[in-house]
């Protein structure tokens, strides 16, 4: 067996979770530099910070966390002092270029995350600028790459796609993030951590070792899978990007969440006769509804859902019992309290959510995991971690990335601001980064 490719870091995922950590372990530090609006706001921190000219990666986390500061939040505050964005220097940390730290970022498909795969025409649920990185501000790529845009509006897919795909060339990590390669198994090893690979739709095997693991492979990592017969037909499909993608008039979605409402609307708009079957009640759909009045698709499947057509069929409490093949199309097998019925569709979407995977952590002491639920109708196990550093409870030296870390949001804008914390906990460890205590005032 050959020796397995050893780095001290190894990432696992590529999304808006496991790239920024990418850029900052690869070098980019970030310094304390204040803003009108930042100082204004929270006087306090810049007290405490203004005195902190080191990085601010030598934070000692433990002592803000003491404070009542959560590492993530004071990252957030400082890049995002105000909701809204006015300017750069409103931002209130700069980067430096440092030695990068030899690390590795492992993902199974291009950087991005799961926004490579959502519906090519979805609108973000928030403003394009709370996807950002600290590091690289929308308002700076746009301005770098000739793009006019207000980063203050929700963004659609492909810019925030080339966003993310920009970066390992413009902060020179590309040679140090293997895509298209699936983690299928990390084990403990007496270096720390033994990861194996396979190159996606491939034979192709390579393994790596690791001093320390942070695992960003966020919630869709296993697609949720409809537990009917017929459930594998060809004409039953697990990704919804576009109308013109399925052909026929005739078409059901399944789901009930964001996802699901979005393909419901998109297609109908687009002349087709849809089928809406959830398994939720009226009354648990119709609250994300009413609260999401801010996203134009949501305006959208109101109107709809007021407006009776004859190509708008919506079922709630209703599950499926079994799909048929019927020519190149099928029928649909519904079952609702005290009534079945049938439906002949062309074709099938599922929208129904995937979960994140720990089931490829093998021999370790069992992970520690709860549950969490946010406004926005997401859903996620997340591991359980130390507030100050968002490092495994269980195993030291593992780190879940972004909102896989426990009491995190679900959103880039949430858990952003872990990125520095981890990193900064490796930096410390290794004695790269020296730790400074907050000098209290
Ligand atoms: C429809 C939808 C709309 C959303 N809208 C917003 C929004 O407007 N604003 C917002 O902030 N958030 C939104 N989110 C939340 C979204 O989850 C985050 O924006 C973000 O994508 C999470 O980043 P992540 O890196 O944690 O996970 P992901 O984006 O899922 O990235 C994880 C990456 O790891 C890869 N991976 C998984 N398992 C493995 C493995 N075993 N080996 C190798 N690679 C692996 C995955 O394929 C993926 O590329 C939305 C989510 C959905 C589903």
């Amino acid at each position: 067996m050959t020796t397995p490719e050893h780095h001290k870091v190894a990432i696992v995922g590529g999304g808006p979770a496991g790239l920024p950590l990418a850029v900052i372990l690869g070098g980019q530090w970030p310094v304390y530099r204040g803003s009108a609006l930042f100082e204004e706001r929270y006087a306090q921190l810049h007290h405490l910070l203004e005195r902190h000219s080191e990085t601010l990666l030598g934070l000692d986390f433990r002592e803000l966390c003491n404070l009542g500061i959560a590492p993530a939040d004071l990252f957030q505050l400082l890049h995002h002092p105000g909701k809204k964005f006015r300017s750069l220097d409103q931002i209130a940390y700069t980067f430096q270029d440092r030695e990068p730290l030899d690390y590795i970022l492992i993902t199974r498909e291009e950087v991005g995350g799961l926004w490579n795969n959502v519906p090519r025409n979805l609108l973000t649920l928030s403003p394009g600028q709370w996807m950002e990185f600290g590091f690289y501000p929308l308002r700076q790529w746009a301005d770098e790459n000739g793009i006019d845009f207000d980063v203050n509006d929700l963004i659609i897919k492909h810019r925030l796609v080339e966003y993310y795909h920009s970066i390992p060339e413009r902060f020179g990590q590309s040679n140090r993030i293997r895509t298209h390669e699936n983690v299928e198994r990390i084990e403990p090893h007496d270096r720390g951590f033994l990861i194996s690979t396979r190159r996606v739709g491939s034979e192709q095997t390579f393994s790596y070792t690791s001093e320390y693991l942070v695992y960003a492979v966020g919630q869709r990592c296993i697609l949720r899978q409809l537990d009917a017969p017929g459930a594998d037909l060809p004409f039953v499909r697990s990704r919804y990007d576009r109308p013109e993608d399925i052909p026929g008039q005739r078409v059901m979605i399944v789901g009930g969440g964001r996802s699901a409402d979005w393909a419901a609307t998109e297609l109908f708009d687009a002349g087709r006769d849809v089928t809406y079957v959830q398994r939720q009640p009226e009354a648990r759909h119709v609250p994300l509804i009413n609260d999401s009045f801010h996203l134009p698709y949501y305006r959208r499947i109101a109107e709809i859902m007021r407006t009776p057509s004859d190509r708008w069929h919506l079922h709630y409490e209703t599950e499926i019992e079994r799909i048929d093949a019927i020519g190149k199309g099928g029928r649909v097998q519904l079952r609702s309290p005290g009534e079945s019925r049938s439906v002949d569709v062309d074709h099938v979407v599922l929208e129904i959510g995937g979960i994140a995977d720990y089931g490829i952590f093998k021999g370790f002491p069992e992970l520690s995991l709860v549950d969490k639920y946010d406004d926005y109708r997401f859903q996620v196990r997340q591991m359980r971690t130390h507030p100050h550093n968002y490092e495994s409870i269980d195993v030291p030296n593992l780190y879940p990335g972004g909102y896989l870390a426990e009491g995190i949001g679900l959103v880039v804008y949430a858990m952003h601001g872990t990125t520095y914390a981890i990193a900064g906990d490796i930096l410390q460890k290794e004695g790269i980064v020296k730790k400074v205590g907050l000098e209290r005032g």
